[in-house]
């Protein structure tokens, strides 16, 4: 069995048990994929679909209880068939990662995944200092059935300290924001890329950036927040939670404004809360509201002339 293969393997065994932990019983995969997949050294035949963002693939996991099978139902998808070795593995396990596509659960199967997610991620110890360092896992907040989710960086000592994420002075100004679209707090959902404190190793105060190590590591717990609450638009609060959703290291000053896209839902960047407080500047507060009224049209919300103008030279 080739390395591509078992990779594409590994990683669909691993995406498909991340779905039934979840709840889902029920997966459309084409018959022409599984006859594939049965015969690893013949054509094997992969649906077009969109990839998600490279790099966001969890590594293989030792295989353990798989013995559920799962039920398909028809298929959705179109297929095509391709060589297996000559695509890059990174691609064929971008493919893997959507032969399966989760049909929306009931809203009770749903708040049932998602409360045994957040117990999973209440419980993490994959980072140890993180986790022998942090007072609290900050999980997430608001309304699982929103379509609108915000994603930051880290929580910081007040979101350690409550256990929820954006409370601080750079939390207070997100929910003015929020507050501003006509939206409030508990009508969005709000999570971070990291679900503990960057630690801080000698200091008392200060924040630092999570290491790429740390965002690989916890960034799964997010994808299947996301993958569960099915947002129709994402904003992504500074450069971090774009590197950590989209792979992207570009610079947010180049990227905020510009739709981008995860996984097929609409992604806007903007600047970072943080930023904002210490950049107080009209023409910097316009630019953060201008990119919540793009969010605000692609979700089909009502906008009054008042909040057009919000943050124009009078
Ligand atoms: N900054 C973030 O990115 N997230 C928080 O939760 C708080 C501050």
């Amino acid at each position: 069995m080739s390395d591509s293969y078992r990779q594409l393997l590994e990683a669909t065994i691993q995406h498909v048990e991340g779905l039934k932990e979840r709840g889902v019983r029920h997966v459309a995969v084409a018959p022409e994929t599984l006859r594939a997949l049965a015969h690893p050294a013949a054509k094997i035949l992969i649906s077009h679909f969109q990839s998600p963002t490279e790099g966001q693939l969890p590594s293989p996991v030792p295989r353990s209880s798989r013995r559920e099978e799962f039920q398909t139902i028809q298929p959705t998808f179109q297929a095509a068939a391709v060589e297996p070795e000559t695509r890059k593995s990174q691609s064929l396990l971008s493919s893997a990662a959507t032969i399966v596509a989760a049909a929306p659960l009931d809203p009770q199967a749903k708040a049932a995944a998602f409360a045994a997610l957040r117990e999973r991620a209440l419980a993490c110890m994959k980072c140890p200092n993180l986790a022998s360092s942090r007072k609290q896992v900050v999980f997430g907040v608001g309304n699982i059935d929103s379509p609108l989710m915000l994603v930051g960086e880290a929580p910081g000592a007040d979101e350690d300290a409550q256990g929820e994420p954006f409370v601080g002075a750079a939390g207070q100004l997100l929910t003015k924001i929020i507050n501003a679209t006509g939206l409030s707090r508990a009508e969005v959902y709000i999570a971070n890329i990291l679900k503990c404190r960057p630690d801080t190793p000698g200091q008392s105060a200060g924040n630092r950036k999570p290491t790429p190590a740390e965002m690989a590591t916890c960034i799964p717990f997010l994808h299947e927040q996301i993958d569960l609450i099915r947002p129709k638009v994402i904003i992504a609060l500074g450069a971090t939670a774009v590197e950590g959703l989209l792979g992207k290291t570009v610079g947010i000053t180049k990227l905020r404004g510009n739709w981008q896209t995860y996984r097929g839902t609409p992604l806007m960047p903007t600047y970072h809360p943080a930023y904002l407080l210490r950049n107080q500047s009209l023409s910097t507060k316009r630019e953060v509201w201008e990119d919540m009224l793009a969010a605000m049209e692609k979700l089909g919300m009502p906008i009054s002339e008042k909040q057009w103008n919000f943050f124009l030279k009078a």
